[in-house]
């Protein structure tokens, strides 16, 4: 399969070496796509070569032998030797001969050989000018490219860098969730994702990301967030259409926080001084409220709830936590059951009692 060399070593360079290249590497473009494209599911659309470069790298095998032993060993481009297990990886015990070995190697080569004969001269205890060297330039190709993944007009890219005899098809990286996978699929938004990560909307019937989606408190059904509200008083996430209005303060809630026809908040009202911190914070801000009294207080995830007697009007106010801007303010006669909202634009006249 490759050449012996039998000349002294002053003389070796005049000679050129034999070039092999691993048997069973493949060896075009095409044998490259062959072992990495089968590899992958893409659904509704299509996965190819974007792109792959197939380079020569230098290995020089140096091998010698004398009536005692026998040595043989590989050099990379560097000089450095290369452990066994890379050798049997890369195919390089098992060569053919190369009609056309690759160009403007001979420096390169020339350098190889000359470290190689000094390894080998150190190897063997007895200088023999007689003993055989056998040096051969193995030529590994190595591979880099990209795989493009092509669904509908969206495009994504997954690189690949290894040898080529080596190269196994590397997963695809969803670049939303990061799971790896060799199922490729699409987004109804065109996000190219793995396919393991992808789930539809119970409200839209979209195609969307598992992790996109949130889950109905109520319902248990996984929407996108468009479709759920915040329940102001047990502050879970709840479809917009599963909530209901409680029959004291009118806000919104999941069904599941009401009593009756009361939210949590309107059933849990209790007594509460004005030095209560609380209710101090909110007559600061609102200094019309002080002239109410017999205050009761209850708090829900994001408000105050609160009423309050003035001489022949009951008061209901919810109020923003955070900010203690009013989100409603109603009215109930004292001597009559039921509460009439009050339009904002009335809160000043209403509060002056
Ligand atoms: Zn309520």
């Amino acid at each position: 399969m490759h050449s012996r060399d039998h000349v002294s070593p002053d003389r070796a360079t005049e000679n050129p070496l034999a070039s092999v290249a691993p048997a069973d590497q493949p060896n075009t473009v095409h044998e490259m796509a062959e072992r990495l494209l089968p590899a992958y599911t893409v659904e509704g659309g299509t996965v190819h070569l974007a792109g792959c470069l197939l380079e020569e790298r230098l290995f020089l095998r140096a091998a010698s032998r004398d009536a005692n032993q026998s040595v043989e060993f590989y050099l990379d481009s560097q000089g450095r030797e290369v452990n066994p297990a890379t050798v049997a990886a890369l195919g390089m015990d098992h060569t053919v001969e190369l009609e056309r070995p690759p160009e403007h190697a001979e420096k390169a080569i020339r350098r190889l050989s000359s470290l190689a004969r000094q390894m080998l001269a150190q190897r063997f205890a007895k200088r023999d000018m007689s003993r055989p060297v056998e040096l051969t330039a193995v030529w590994c190709k190595f591979a880099e490219g990209k795989l493009r993944f092509l669904i509908g007009e969206n495009t994504a890219d997954l690189p690949f860098a290894d040898w080529a005899r080596t190269l196994r098809p590397p997963p695809f990286v969803c670049p939303y969730s990061h799971q790896t996978t060799y199922r490729v699929t699409a987004t109804d938004d065109g996000r190219i994702v793995a396919a393991e990560q992808v789930a539809t909307c119970d409200a839209s019937s979209r195609r969307v990301l598992s992790g996109d989606l949130v889950t109905c408190a109520v319902t248990g059904q996984r929407v996108l967030p468009e479709f759920v509200e915040m329940c102001p008083v047990t502050g879970e996430t709840v479809l917009r259409t599963e909530m209901v209005p409680c029959g004291m303060c009118r806000q919104k809630v999941a069904p599941t926080s009401l009593r009756q026809t009361r939210c949590e908040a309107c059933n849990r009202l209790e007594p509460v001084s004005k030095a209560d911190p609380r209710l101090a914070r909110l007559l600061d801000e609102h200094p019309l409220l002080d002239r109410w009294r017999r205050w009761c207080l209850s708090e829900s995830a994001t408000a105050y709830h609160l009423t309050a007697r003035g001489w022949f009007r009951e008061l209901l106010l919810v109020v923003d936590k955070d900010s203690l801007n009013l989100k409603l303010l109603a009215t109930s006669h004292r001597f009559r059951s039921g509460w009439d909202v009050v339009e904002p634009s009335h809160y000043d006249f209403v509060l002056r009692g």
